[in-house]
Order: structure tokens, then C-alpha cells, then sequence
């Protein structure tokens, strides 16, 4: 299905440079990029009581989660993140590449209804169930990718390396058989990244980068050849970091250093890198990756859900290291509970209310949230995306000035509004490329005359 790009759209209010603009007009190019942003009168699709909003990107998922929500909540189900880290495994193990692709798809698709344009999927599922490899080492990287397109999504599929059960073994644990890589160690690996890459080269919704797991997951040795692979290609590289305290103790306990340092030595900490979560990162931390230029991303309904701690977000920030957010394990799937919760778990850790949006941002907490969200993400996974200005890919949320969540909002207060009071309620369109993606059917709000 191709749909006609229009070639200029507007709408009540369109954020732009960190606020709301009344008269704001996009000019699109017929591949689905903005082409021009700024005052002008008319358009070809026109809004109605409505503002656009860059598409919000989220940086850090792992669609096939999904499948847990609900189940791991039961009483003694999973009491801490180990126990729950087994119930996921053996969900895994469980999906065939159909069903891969069927939970994949249902995930991806309320990410595009919650107003999601782009996901970074943290990729570590690439054998069959019972640990052999696909005749095509990337069957189930593929069937991912597919889903994102199928459900309307852009995706950045963050290929992950996963050698080891832990800083002590030699291998992976058994019920980890499904995500060891091709033969061959971490050269095979990037190879077979590379090649996938070049397979997707002509479709500008996906782009390729690679993961390291873990330093749990993943040998100091490993670690650097991914880390100057990306360093040399320009592509993402993202890294599980502190999330559970344990893994900061079983890292000092055999490298003599945390995790961040660990990474810092095998020079992962580079503008390409993202560390993912860096919820009990200390200060020397947080100085290796803010020397690197590199970033951080944040999936707080995720920490919360799984009881990880809350980042450190105010250190994080007031470093000057930029901040991006993940759905992660899928337990909420919901753009603008990750800026609030965001905002708000640094309110309660500080007992301040200026604790982090409004001491970092002379913009206000709603701009900063809404650009940590979009921008953020977008940055991380090396996508021309999250902003509506020119060279950006034309991917926005039509939000709903006429629903009740928005009543009494105007240009002056609507970030604040949606970053801290809203849900995807509001959420009445997504457009991806300059075509819409959701709702699926039906005409387009904006009017064509
Ligand atoms: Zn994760």
C-alpha cells in the first residue's frame, strides 16, 4: 500500500524548538521527509482543533515481553527480577518465529495507537527452540522487522551479542540456547550484522545497530570489538547497564571496577553508545559515560514494575548527558507515563518538585520530557527523526485538543499538560513518513480540499 505524502500540512498548534507554534506550516517531500517548518498560511492537510507532536521514539523494547504482562504479577509468580528474568525465558523459549512475529506485531501496533513513530528493539533472540541456528542466522531478526512495518512502526533493530551467563561462566546457562549468535564468536556475529544491514538498505523505516547484552552477558574482550565496530560504522550500540545492584557487586567482585567503568575500559562510552537504565550508576559512572558524549536511557514503568530502583535522573541530566525512554518489558506500552513517571520518581526520591525538568531546562518540565521522549530517542538510535523540522523524517502524533484529558489547555501550558497529565487517549492520529498509521482505516482527520 503506497499513500500519497500531502505535500504540506499544519494544525492548531505544532511543537517546534521546544514549544507550541500557532500559523506553523510543514512542507513535505514525496519520500516522507520535512522539506520546510515555519509560518506560513494553508495547507494541503489541515488539523482541526488539534496539535502535532513530534512522534515519540521508544528507545529501548523487547517486543516478544509482551506476552508477560499480566503473568508475572500473580501473587509469587516472580518476587524479584531473577525469578521474573526465568518466567521471560521460558516465554522465550516457547515462541516459534510465527509466534514471534504474532506477539511482536500486537506489541508494536499499541505502541503506534499510543503515538510511538520509532522503536529500538533490543534483539537477542536468533536461535530456534531447541538452541540450533536458523538456515538463515536472521529469521527471527527478520520477522521482527516485519512486524514493526506491518503494524506502520519504524524500528532501529539493535542486533544483541549475548555470549555468557555471568561474569563468571564460561557459556550461557541452557535455557539461554536461543540467544547465542552465529558460530564463529563476535567477528561472525558483526559479519552477519553487516550483511543485515545491507539487506535492509533500501528501506529507509529500518535501520541496523548492535547490542552488547550486558557485561554480565558479554566478555571485556567482546565488549571492545563491538564498541569500535560502532565507533567505526556510526551505529548505535546499546548496553543493559546497572539496572539490578547485584550485577554492579558480581562485576567489582571479578573486574575490581562497576560496570560503567568496565565499559569505559573496552571504549564503549563513545556518541554512539547508549546505556540502558543506569539505575544504581554512581558518580564515576556517570562521568565515564558523560565523557564519551554518550546517553542514557531511562524505562521507568519497567523499573517500576520490576522493582529495579529509580536512575538517577537529576545527576544524569545535570551532567549534561541526554536522557531517552524505553517501553522495555512491555508492562505499559504508554509514551507519556514514561515522561511523567520520569519526572515524578525524581520528585519523590528528592521530596523537591523542581527536581529535574525544571532545574535542567529553562524551557520548563513539559519541552524537556517531550524532547527527552522524541529527540532523545531519536538521537540514540541514529535516526533522522524526533523533531518536525527540516531533513526530519515527517513522523507526528495529531493530539486531540477537543478531548476532556486537554480541556483548558493552550500554546502557553500544553507541554507541561501533556507530559505530565496525559495518555494516549489524546492520541487521535500517528503519521510515519507522511502517511498516516494509525487509526488503520477510515479517512484521514485533516481536511484536503
Ligand atoms: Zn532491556
Amino acid at each position: 500500500v503506497t499513500a500519497a505524502v500531502p505535500r504540506s500540512v499544519t494544525a492548531e498548534l505544532v511543537y517546534a524548538d521546544g514549544g507550541f507554534r500557532a500559523g506553523w506550516v510543514l512542507e513535505l517531500a514525496p519520500e516522507g521527509r520535512i522539506r520546510r517548518a515555519g509560518p506560513g498560511r494553508g495547507a494541503e492537510a489541515v488539523f482541526r482543533d488539534a496539535a502535532l507532536v513530534p512522534g515519540f521514539v521508544n528507545a529501548h523494547s523487547h517486543a516478544f515481553q509482551r506476552v508477560l504482562r499480566g503473568r508475572t504479577a500473580r501473587a509469587g509468580a516472580a518476587p524479584d527480577f531473577w525469578s521474573w528474568r526465568a518466567a521471560m525465558y521460558a516465554a522465550a523459549n516457547a515462541l516459534d518465529a510465527d509466534a514471534l512475529y504474532e506477539v511482536s506485531r500486537a506489541a508494536f501496533a499499541e505502541m503506534v495507537a499510543a503515538g510511538y513513530t520509532a522503536v529500538g528493539e533490543f534483539h537477542y533472540l536468533h536461535r530456534d527452540p531447541d538452541g540450533q541456528p536458523y538456515p538463515d542466522p536472521h529469521t527471527l531478526a527478520e520477522r521482527v522487522v516485519r512486524a514493526a512495518l506491518d503494524a506502520g512502526l519504524r524500528i532501529a533493530l539493535l542486533d544483541a551479542f549475548y555470549e555468557r551467563a555471568g561474569v563468571d561462566a564460561d557459556d550461557l546457562a541452557p535455557e539461554q540456547r536461543r540467544f547465542r549468535g552465529p558460530d564463529g564468536g563476535v567477528d561472525a556475529f558483526l559479519s552477519g550484522v553487516e550483511e543485515f544491514a545491507e539487506r535492509w538498505r533500501g528501506e529507509p523505516r529500518v535501520t541496523v545497530g548492535v547490542a552488547a547484552h550486558s557485561v554480565r552477558a558479554v566478555r571485556p574482550e567482546s565488549l571492545r570489538a563491538l564498541a569500535a565496530w560502532s565507533a567505526r560504522s556510526g551505529r548505535p550500540l546499546h548496553l543493559h547497564l546497572d539496572e539490578q545492584r547485584r550485577e554492579v557487586e558480581d562485576c567489582v567482585r571479578t573486574y575490581g571496577c562497576r560496570p560503567g567503568e568496565l565499559a569505559a575500559r573496552c571504549g564503549v562510552w563513545t556518541a554512539y553508545a547508549t546505556a540502558v537504565h543506569a539505575t544504581h550508576a554512581d558518580g564515576d559512572e556517570l562521568d565515564a559515560i558523560a565523557r564519551g558524549r554518550s546517553r542514557i536511557c531511562v524505562c521507568p514503568t519497567t523499573e517500576a514494575d520490576l522493582g529495579d530502583g529509580i536512575a538517577p535522573a537529576s545527576e544524569i541530566a545535570r551532567r549534561g548527558i541526554p536522557l531517552c525512554l524505553g517501553s522495555d518489558s512491555q508492562a505499559r506500552i504508554d509514551p507519556f507515563e514514561e515522561m511523567r513517571r520520569l519526572e515524578q520518581h525524581e520528585r519523590l526520591r528528592l521530596e523537591r518538585r523542581d527536581a529535574l525538568g525544571a532545574a535542567v531546562s529553562r524551557r520548563g518540565p513539559g519541552a524537556y520530557l517531550i524532547d527527552v521522549a522524541t529527540e532523545g530517542g531519536a538521537s540514540s538510535l541514529g535516526v533522522p527523526a524526533g523533531a518536525l523540522g527540516p531533513g526530519r523524517w515527517a513522523d507526528w502524533v495529531v493530539v486531540d485538543l477537543d478531548h476532556p484529558v486537554l480541556a483548558g489547555a493552550d500554546a502557553e501550558t500544553l507541554a507541561e499538560t501533556l507530559a505530565l497529565a496525559a495518555d494516549p487517549r489524546v492520541v487521535r492520529e500517528t503519521w510515519v513518513g507522511g502517511v498516516r498509521v494509525f487509526p488503520r482505516a477510515g479517512p484521514a482527520s485533516g481536511s484536503h480540499p
